[in-house]
């Protein structure tokens, strides 16, 4: 790390002065100045879960990064416990700043190795622009800020616009709307198919939730989700989630075919003692065989409480419900972790299955997945694939099961029975007598 960057925690006081003198040294130039945040959004998970040594080499490694895209006048702060502002001189318009969030954004995709550990740091890039967003520090820092807040959202860098603002606030506001969505019925569960490869028979699906606002249009559930979580309202999802999918799946056109639903779990809702018997009683409810259900519940998940989160998938094991590892190989299990887990199956995350064609490395940890999981007797499962050469590949290195667009993306209750027909008809038609 260099000089360029005020690697101790600097008081936000402080920072905000720094900035200061940035905007008055950029309006008396008649300058640009590109103000750029980036925080690290894993970092209190990296603290709880490998240390807090593994979090201080994570900021040092963000603060090497970031020092590569600087030039001799721009300046690194660390202006929080996990986010760093550049301050970029002399811009010479937007898309000067856009490069360089994007070029961030790409560094930012490489693993890093931490404590033994290969991790992605995951960061949340807002940008604003003096003088045209903000001409005093406060003002600046608040667009940036809300640019901020978009981009965790929606998972990309954001760019401050006028439109930002109202985003922004318009997200705090539907935190508040998610307890009505589930009483007036905006919530809905889809569902994407699981093939079983090589014959590419549909064998399960994953039930995927989608809250589809009166006014707002579908939402993401990677952004309410977590807003459930915050304010409390996770566990009335899940039932919803849980009770749905076997409902619905009871109606679906098998012809006797062995099937499975697989609904995703937060960490709070696996930490809690009382989930096996609960998921017991819904098996019942609807009459589901156990083997027909799977938990999905992600590997960072685990990590959080393993041992209140091992008793839970424990017990559902015991139950005979199936469990599924999802997006492994972005989490921090160790081997010794590993070796307990009670599941029955590995996900392979989508990033490593979307590059591995053109990428060395995630086709060799693809393939290592694949090969650890066949070791402790685990099926595999590819999601993200969205066409037939990557589909060839994972044949080819003995992946199990595979999911994506390039089959389907995730449909409704009535267009998976449609899928699920037509699909189910053609495998019969080409199956040896
Ligand atoms: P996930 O469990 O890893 O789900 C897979 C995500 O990958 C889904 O996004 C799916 O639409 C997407 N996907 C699958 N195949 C492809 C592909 O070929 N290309 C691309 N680009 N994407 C693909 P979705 O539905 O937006 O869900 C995002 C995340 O939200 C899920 O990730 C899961 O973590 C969470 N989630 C969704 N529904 C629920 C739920 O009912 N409960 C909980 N707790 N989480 C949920
Ligand atoms: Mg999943
Ligand atoms: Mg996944």
């Amino acid at each position: 790390m260099s000089e360029k960057t005020t690697t101790s925690k600097t008081g936000f006081t402080a920072y905000i002065e720094v900035l200061g003198h940035y905007i008055e040294e950029s309006l008396a130039k008649g300058e640009q100045l590109g103000l750029i945040l980036v925080d690290l959004d894993n970092l209190r998970r990296v603290n709880t879960t490998m240390g807090y040594e593994a979090g201080r080499q994570m900021l040092v490694e963000a603060a090497q990064r970031l020092e590569k895209i600087c030039r001799p006048r721009d300046r690194i702060i660390q202006y929080s416990d996990q986010g760093f502002a550049l301050l970029l001189a002399g811009m010479h318009n937007e898309g000067h700043s856009e490069l360089a969030a994007n070029k961030i954004w790409r560094m930012f995709e490489e693993h890093v190795e931490i404590v033994g550990h290969r991790i992605v740091i995951e960061v949340s890039i807002g940008i604003a622009l003096c003088p045209a967003h903000g001409k005093d520090a406060s003002v600046l820092m608040q667009a940036a800020e809300a640019a901020q807040c978009v981009a965790t959202a929606t998972s990309q860098w954001c760019l401050y616009t006028p439109s930002v603002t109202a985003e922004a606030t318009g997200l705090v506001g539907i935190e508040a709307e998610l307890d009505t969505a589930l009483a007036e019925g905006q919530l809905e569960m889809h569902y994407q198919p699981k093939l079983c490869l090589p014959d590419c028979k549909p064998n399960g699906v994953e039930a995927l939730m989608r809250w589809f606002h009166p006014d707002r249009g579908p939402i993401r559930p990677d952004i309410f989700i977590g807003m459930a979580e915050r304010i409390g309202k996770i566990e009335d999802l899940t039932w919803f989630a849980l009770n749905t999918s076997l409902r619905q799946l009871r109606e679906w056109p098998l012809k006797g075919n062995p099937f499975n639903v697989a609904i995703n779990v937060t960490p709070q809702i696996v930490q809690k003692e009382e989930f096996s018997q609960l998921v017991s009683n819904a098996l019942q409810v609807w009459d589901v065989e156990p083997a027909q259900l799977t938990i999905e519940v992600t590997e960072t998940a685990l990590m959080t409480k393993p041992e209140e989160s091992f008793r839970t998938l424990n017990a559902l094991r015991e139950l005979g419900v199936r469990i599924s590892i999802d997006d492994f190989g972005t989490g921090y299990s160790s081997l010794a972790y590993f070796k307990n887990i009670p599941a029955t199956e590995l996900k392979i995350d989508r990033s490593f299955v979307f590059k591995m064609l053109d990428n060395a490395g995630d086709r060799q940890i693809v393939q290592t997945v694949i090969d650890l999981a066949q070791g402790f007797g685990l099926k595999v499962v590819a999601e993200g694939i969205e066409n037939s050469e990557t589909e060839a590949a994972l044949i080819a290195m003995g992946c199990d099961t595979a999911q994506g667009f390039y089959y389907s993306k995730p449909l409704s209750h009535h267009d998976i029975c449609g899928w699920l027909a037509q699909r189910l008809s053609s495998c019969e038609a080409i199956a040896p007598a």
